[in-house]
């Protein structure tokens, strides 16, 4: 059994520590075992545009996570949930560097984690969490490693965290490879970018850390530039490492929720879309938004939150006359 302060797990060994980490859990801790038992029941239904698909799925489990109030008061007015001294106590960490892996108690993937920094600190990237997130990629490549902005799908944006989730269950992993174009290289990185009807993304693709890091860095300071935001630039990021090179998904964003969201009665819709969301996998708790939701609709809440065209054309051409050698 591990404790909080069980010995550091080396990267060569992450793996298959989180793997047993899982297992352990599972046969643990019984209301988290019916909630990942759930997902094999979860209701599901494809909706299939030209150049992507999404995934819609009904998960009532994700409640809490989608009507999280995270304005400065509500957050200061509430126990942090991902500091030890208020997790559950069938909550078992495994250290690693600077944070604790923790089996996720709301899944959305069959294997779901949340890596939280040991220390409470808020939601903001820097490089050196850039440079965490890739190692934490390659160390675990069987999972995909995920960043929510704290203005864009963190539902703790007072305390820093990635999450990692199962390969090949987001639809975007499989449709890049086919409709994504080269925007251009930055040293030892290309940068590539997906048209299609939902929503703007930016693919960057290298086998060197270092320039990989740099490169995601200066892209999210050049989303600042052109829908500026505080505390940092709204971005979602998925991160995967195969065959010996990282893949990084940048989604920028210009809004939390949609108008629906906010609606009352009929009307209302609860989508507060992050990072899953952006991969094409639509997490919705309620059953009615399921059952109404279509085409039309899912593009109209995604272009709320998401860069306009306009937008994405600006920052394409700053990265080509800032980033691009
Ligand atoms: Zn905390």
């Amino acid at each position: 059994m591990y404790s909080l302060h069980s010995k550091q797990v080396p990267d060569d060994s992450l793996l298959s520590e989180v793997n047993s980490l899982f297992e352990q859990q599972i046969k643990s801790w019984n209301t988290v075992a019916s909630r990942y038992q759930y997902l094999n029941e979860v209701k599901s239904k494809e909706l299939t545009f030209p150049h992507c698909s999404a995934l819609i799925t009904y998960n009532p489990s994700r409640s809490i996570s989608a009507t999280a109030k995270v304005d400065p008061q509500s957050i200061r007015q509430r126990a942090c949930f991902l500091c030890a001294k208020n997790r559950p106590p069938e909550q078992v960490p495994l250290s690693w560097n600077n944070y604790h892996i923790q089996v996720n108690p709301f899944p959305i993937f069959k294997q779901h984690f949340t890596i939280v920094e040991q220390e409470h600190c808020p939601q903001l990237l820097s490089p050196e969490r850039i440079h965490d997130m890739l190692v934490l990629a390659r160390a675990l490549p069987d999972y995909t490693i995920f960043y929510n902005g704290p203005s864009c799908g963190a539902s703790a944006p007072d305390h820093f965290h990635f999450q990692a989730g199962n390969r090949h269950y987001m639809p975007i992993e499989q449709e890049t490879d086919s409709y994504a174009e080269l925007l251009g290289m930055s040293p030892e990185v290309s940068i590539k970018y997906h048209p299609n009807e939902l929503r703007e993304v930016l693919i960057l693709e290298s086998n060197s850390i270092a320039s990989l890091t740099q490169t995601v860095s200066n892209i999210c300071g050049l989303i600042g530039q052109v829908v500026p935001q505080l505390p940092e630039p709204m971005v979602n990021l998925l991160a995967l490492y195969k065959n010996s090179h990282w893949r990084v998904y940048i989604f920028p964003r210009r809004a939390h929720r949609p108008a629906q969201f906010f609606e009352e009665g009929e009307n209302k819709v609860l989508f507060s879309p992050g990072t899953v969301d952006c991969g094409g996998v639509i997490i919705l708790p309620a059953e009615k938004d399921f059952e109404q939701m279509n085409h039309s609709l899912l593009q109209d809440m995604f272009k709320q939150v998401t860069f306009t065209p306009e937008q994405f054309s600006i920052l394409k051409e700053l990265i080509q006359t800032s980033v691009l050698c």
